[in-house]
């Protein structure tokens, strides 16, 4: 199948899941992961129409980005290295990632030298999982105050990522307890803190996502393949 019909399917099916559960479909918006595919394959999604790239890796991101139209709105989805922010400073619309103080401290210094904020989701390991990456969902909320200290840091919401599972439906109570947990650090009404955005879902869990509140979801193969590392 062809990145443009992959597309037009995935979209399809975000429409449809948004209406099943009674939402505006122009309410979640669909980063297509575009990690180790080349950049004639964004490309290719970009002349069909789609306009976010989530990439994972910085080195690569730099290097297909400078490539690519400026029009691309490109979002970054990887674990981080501080030592790498260098390479998005100013390039990157959005950052799911944030895990740590220290990364958020070094996007503040490395944005500041663009004259932009840097926007920014906190990455939470809902499940506990030792492999995943993120903060705890008990640390979260000193993360977001400590964060929203930085002067060049927006905070725009939460991220995450499930375990694995063969059944989407089972992905679904990681999901509702993001959306749990960003209620409660949005009541608790910290300056500079919006939680407007919910990142959560992929290729195979991103319908259930949406039945649960997501405004972002990250699709990879199911637009351009299994990937080939
Ligand atoms: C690779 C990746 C995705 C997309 O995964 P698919 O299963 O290919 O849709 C989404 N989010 C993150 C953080 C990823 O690393």
């Amino acid at each position: 199948m062809s990145i443009e019909k992959n597309l037009r399917m995935v979209n399809e099916r975000i429409i449809n899941a948004s209406r099943r559960s009674g939402r505006d479909p122009g309410s979640v918006r669909l980063v297509a992961v575009s990690k180790t595919q080349p950049a004639s394959a964004v490309l290719e999604a970009f002349k069909a129409g789609q306009l976010i790239f989530g990439e994972n890796y910085a080195q690569e991101f730099r290097d297909k980005s400078s490539q690519l139209s400026g029009e691309i709105e490109w979002h970054f989805i990887g674990s981080l290295q501080s030592n790498k922010v260098k390479y998005l400073a100013g390039l990157t619309k959005l950052v799911h990632s944030v895990d740590r103080i220290s990364l958020a401290r070094e996007l503040d210094k490395q944005w500041e030298k663009t004259g932009q904020k840097c926007n920014i989701l906190l990455q939470v390991n809902i499940s506990g999982e030792q492999t995943k990456s993120g903060t705890t969902a008990s640390q979260a909320m000193q993360l977001a105050r400590e964060a929203a200290q930085l002067p060049n840091i927006s905070i725009r919401g939460l991220m995450t990522m499930p375990p694995f599972f063969d059944q989407p439906e089972l992905a679904r109570p990681y999901f509702r307890e993001l959306r749990r947990l960003s209620q409660l650090i949005a009541k608790e009404k910290i300056p500079e803190v919006r939680m407007d955005e919910l990142s959560m879902g992929m290729s195979g869990d991103f319908e259930v996502a949406i039945e649960e509140g997501a405004t972002l979801v990250r699709v990879g193969s199911a637009i351009f393949g299994e990937r080939h590392y």
